[in-house]
């Protein structure tokens, strides 16, 4: 089987992984450190939290934004249900921006009317968590504007995202947003396991995120509030969470985060080639990238015309009977069975839906040999040939 995806390790990385797992610590500590450092280096942003997924790294980046109890959140459709849920986890509610239909990132004209709405209703956001769909970058100027205008906080989730840049820097510098959030799961852009990382330039948010990552229990004397009773003493100050990453993961993390660029190269070569051998299909092809680089996490095709739907259907079973698994991303969050018991209904954002009834996920990943892309091109053209 071919996947759509897959993580890619080598000796280096076994090796890493074995050094701590023969050290005298296993849990969040030296290693750690470094591997923060290293990602704070290479995406340009003052703090890095390491933590057990990105889905524990959105639910604090929510916490420290301070969301809470009748605070609106918004976000994208087109992404895992995570960017939507950790609003829920803070006991805010959550709606959704439309797309465009050539990116699937969120459209800043649906952003700027929802945005007019809700001033006029009394219901702004407190948040945006914006998606960088694919790896692709959203376009954060504008977005920005608008939600600076409107005085809401952007978390960027960008789990697709790590070695994307966006006019010129890296995503993760937090240049027009509070916090960044990446993903290491599996078939992310490098892995641990499972794992996220959490950036931000703010101190104070940086502290609460500190907090939140390891219990809200703090060691550092100059906070205590209570007397310090003596040399075992902490204390508790926020209701706080176990959402650490282990030193093992982190090794792994920092022996991955070396060959970003390596992984990045390889993308890009298998990008050119599904460019250059699909371009003769009656297929959309992803838009050329604006504003800066996508990391290329998804190659997505999109099929054009009334019957898109029902030929994405056969063609995925198609490919998938002959071993290839392909992928389909995203279901729109709101369609969810969850959601929909919240009060969304069908068809509350249009474009997304279109989006989603035609796409299909092509395999991308750094392992993928070359013979193994002209196989999923070959099965691609006649499973496309088959339904016409
Ligand atoms: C993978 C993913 C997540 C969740 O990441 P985990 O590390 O598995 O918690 C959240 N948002 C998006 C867009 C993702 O792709």
């Amino acid at each position: 089987m071919i996947p759509y995806s897959r993580q890619c390790i080598d000796e280096t990385d076994i090796e890493a992984v074995s050094e701590v797992l023969r050290s005298d610590f296993l849990t969040q500590g030296r290693c750690t450190v470094q591997f923060e450092r290293a990602v704070a280096e290479r995406v340009g942003a003052k703090y890095v939290f390491a933590a057990n997924s990105a889905t524990s790294c959105l639910h604090m980046a929510c916490l420290a934004l301070g969301i809470g109890n009748g605070d609106r959140v918004w976000t994208s459709p087109i992404t895992f249900v995570a960017s939507a849920t950790c609003a829920l986890m803070c006991g805010a509610s959550v709606d959704f921006v439309d797309v465009d239909l050539d990116t699937a990132n969120i459209s800043v004209s649906a952003l700027e009317s929802k945005l007019a709405d809700a001033m006029s209703t009394g219901t702004l956001p407190k948040a945006l968590i914006v998606v960088h769909f694919a790896g692709r970058p959203c376009d954060m100027r504008k977005i920005s504007e608008l939600t600076q205008k409107y005085g809401v906080k952007v978390i960027e989730d960008a789990s697709h995202a790590l070695g994307a840049e966006y006019e010129s820097l890296p995503i993760g510098s937090n240049q027009y947003s509070d916090i960044t959030v990446f993903s290491l799961h599996a078939v992310k852009i490098i892995t641990t396991g499972e794992g996220g990382l959490i950036t931000t330039n703010n101190e104070a948010l940086a502290e609460k995120i500190a907090s939140y990552r390891s219990h809200g229990v703090t060691r550092d004397s100059e906070k205590y509030i209570n007397n310090n009773d003596g040399g075992w003493y902490y204390e508790q100050h926020d209701l706080g969470y176990n959402y650490r990453m282990t030193d093992i993961q982190s090794a792994l993390g920092l022996s991955q985060l070396k060959k970003l660029d390596k992984f990045y190269h390889h993308r890009i070569e298998i990008v050119e080639r599904y460019f250059q051998h699909l371009k003769d299909l009656d297929v959309i092809l992803p838009p050329i990238v604006t504003g800066g680089t996508s990391s290329w996490h998804l190659f997505v095709i999109n099929f054009p015309g009334p019957d898109s739907s029902s030929i994405r259907k056969s063609v995925f079973n198609a490919m998938r009977d002959q071993g290839v698994a392909v992928n389909v991303h995203y279901i729109p969050v709101y369609k969810q069975p969850y959601f929909r018991s919240l009060g969304f209904e069908y068809g509350f954002c249009p474009v997304a839906e279109k989006y989603y009834d035609s796409a299909l996920s092509l395999p991308v990943y750094p392992g993928m040999k070359k013979e193994e892309q002209l196989e999923v091109i070959n099965k691609l053209s006649r499973a496309i040939a088959c339904t016409a």
